[in-house]
């Protein structure tokens, strides 16, 4: 979840196949409604079918009408609470349902959620974020939160978390401790929901969505591909992301990484150009959104997501630790971007697909 601003650094110069429409212009804004239909599934269908390149092609005169070529956002994790959560999301090792072998872990004390943030900021990180794996944090987890949100701006970070449902009253609570940026996201579309997780209802998620809008904190949310769902399911999650009112700063799209133990980790992994056409669609409809390669991006290949930047993916998952010298994959990483011309700019910021994705 990372999020820069999604207003950084944007061109106003709008889109000529945009122009008719009424695109938000300002994501970011607090308070606003939810939830009308700018988008049709059925427009957003038809998007998602457009001839590949001619797509692509498209995404990319939106990403550089409304983002600086070469611009990218290094997002890295922090989970500060780990494990044992009581939702039954059927894609995530977290839940308590499901034998994947981890474990639960305690909410982290505030000294070490400050060195290792401060460890982030040394590191050149400019923001942190916190992800805890329950269903919906209680008012003394919210306190508790609220010091590490405090600790953590306290050394010049700017904020962010993933912890599940939030109240009006524990989003405002949040807000008021200095929290920048909330990380929820909607999974998938409507209908194919139900086949994912039970324990809680796509409404339950969109009423979060609206109590961190109202606490006027910035939105973190997209979903996941490659669950079973069909190609409308698929339009029909961009259409929800690209219709709430204001669309979110962030949208990290997740493609399932099947983790053994869990119910989804016999699915059949979806087609990648299939998946850079989510990203090149989400582009189109979200034109100052960051949108996030995230979960399952190592799996996509450098072509493949070499093709996912050219649809208009400004921000990845970044390495799998929050202190990331050495690491292999952050190696490869560098020198993928190296070979594009991408250059990145760190954030820390919790995995979608180990928390709450
Ligand atoms: S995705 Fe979040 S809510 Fe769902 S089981 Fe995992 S930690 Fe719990």
């Amino acid at each position: 979840m990372t999020l820069v601003t999604a207003t950084e650094n944007v061109a106003e110069k709008p889109v000529q196949f945009l122009k008719s429409r009424s695109v938000p212009t300002s994501a970011g804004a607090s308070g606003a409604a939810m939830g009308d239909e700018r988008w049709p599934a059925s427009e957003v269908q038809a998007l998602l079918d457009k001839p590949f390149l001619d797509l692509v092609f498209e995404a990319q005169q939106v990403h550089r009408a409304h983002w600086p070529a070469g611009d990218i956002e290094l997002a890295t994790l922090l989970s500060v609470k780990t494990g044992g959560c009581p939702e039954n999301c059927g894609y995530c090792p977290q839940s308590a349902e499901f034998d994947t072998g981890v474990e639960a872990q305690k909410l982290m004390e505030v000294d070490a959620v400050v060195q290792a943030a401060q460890a982030a900021k040394d590191a050149g990180a400019t923001r942190f974020c916190m992800g805890a794996a329950w269903r919906a944090p209680k008012d003394r987890d919210i306190e508790k939160m609220s010091e590490l949100v405090s600790a953590v701006k306290g050394l010049g970070l700017q904020t962010c978390a993933t912890l599940g449902m939030l109240a009006p009253h524990q989003a405002t609570a949040l807000r008021d401790a200095g929290l920048d940026y909330y990380n929820h996201n909607l999974d998938t579309a409507p209908e194919y929901y139900t086949e994912v997780v039970d324990t809680r209802s796509y409404q339950d998620r969109l009423d979060t969505l609206k109590n961190v809008r109202a606490a006027g904190i910035s939105v973190c949310c997209g979903g996941i591909v490659g669950m079973g769902e069909a190609p409308v399911h698929r339009a029909g999650l961009l259409a929800q992301l690209a219709n709430l009112n204001p669309y979110p700063e962030s949208v990290p799209i997740n493609s399932l990484v099947r983790v053994p133990g869990t119910p989804l980790a016999d699915t059949d992994p979806i087609d990648p150009m299939d998946f850079v056409r989510v990203i090149a669609v989400a582009r189109i409809l979200m034109p100052k959104a960051r949108v996030r390669l995230s979960a399952g991006r190592q799996q996509l290949g450098d072509a493949v997501q070499a093709l996912c930047f050219m649809a208009g993916a400004n921000s990845i998952f970044y390495g799998d630790k929050l202190l990331v010298t050495g690491n292999p994959d952050v190696q490869a990483d560098t020198a993928l971007l190296a070979k594009l011309g991408l250059k990145g700019k760190q954030v820390v910021a919790t995995a979608e697909e180990h928390v709450h994705a």
